[in-house]
């Protein structure tokens, strides 16, 4: 008797959490058990990965990188968390003895993770587990690059607000994350890498984007139903006076 293996076309169920309150569940994401890596950027092996046309595919490429993982075991941080978050997505992992997707825990933004540890801050632990991911963000984060990165999105888009410049530069210069700001063009600032992070910023703050991925449109569809948008805050962003 051998174990069932993870399913090579991974159908992700659309798994039902078990609160009321999440009549979106959102994307799935997958911890593979096998060695993936992306059909679109070929990084890998993934250790999260979302399934697109049967196809893996890293956070990045599908628009989910700038999450933050909450694994379960805090019901109320996790509650919290999502509900203040825009975006989310639920994490699964294949459990081989019991031949099922398993919940591990979800994606959320930062910010409303954080929001809902300030909310739980009652609870020590939770004060002392902030503490510990704050200290690995900032190991994690080169600082000189990151000032560059914000700086050459603020020369290129001068009308975009300083602190959204800086909150894309700090996602573009996680360490170890394969994001573009990481990539050879990301650290030569290269001005398509530039736009392609100012505007993969534009998606999830200035648009209902996250709101139609979480309502289950594909992010193709997705995308293309906020192109005009888009290009329309980036046009707005590149001359000063507008
Ligand atoms: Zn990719």
């Amino acid at each position: 008797m051998t174990a069932p293996a993870e399913p090579e076309r991974v159908p992700p169920p659309r798994t039902q959490p078990p609160t009321p309150h999440a009549r979106l569940a959102g994307p799935v994401v997958i911890q593979p058990l096998k060695r993936r890596f992306c059909a679109e950027c070929h990084t890998g092996p993934l250790s999260l990965l979302t399934m697109e046309d049967a196809a893996p595919h890293c956070l990045d490429c599908a628009d989910l990188g700038h999450l933050v993982y909450l694994p379960r075991g805090d019901w109320a941080l996790t509650r919290r968390a999502r509900e203040g978050s825009s975006l989310s997505a639920v994490v699964v992992r294949f459990h081989r003895r019991r031949g099922r997707y398993e919940r591990q825990g979800i994606l959320v933004e930062e910010a409303a993770l954080a929001r809902a540890e300030e909310r739980c801050l009652a609870d020590a632990d939770a004060r002392a587990r902030r503490r510990a991911r704050d200290a690995a963000r900032r190991a994690a984060r080169d600082e000189r690059f990151t000032a560059a990165f914000a700086r050459e999105i603020l020369r290129l888009f001068p009308g975009c607000p300083p602190d959204q410049a800086a909150a894309v530069a700090a996602h573009a210069s996680l360490r170890g994350s394969g994001r573009v700001g990481r990539s050879a063009a990301g650290r030569a600032l290269s001005e398509a890498a530039v736009t392609a992070a100012v505007r993969a910023g534009v998606r999830h703050t200035e648009t209902p984007y996250d709101a139609l991925l979480m309502s289950g449109v594909r992010r193709a569809e997705a995308r293309r139903r906020i192109e005009g948008p888009v290009e329309a805050v980036l046009r707005t962003w590149r001359s000063p006076e507008a």
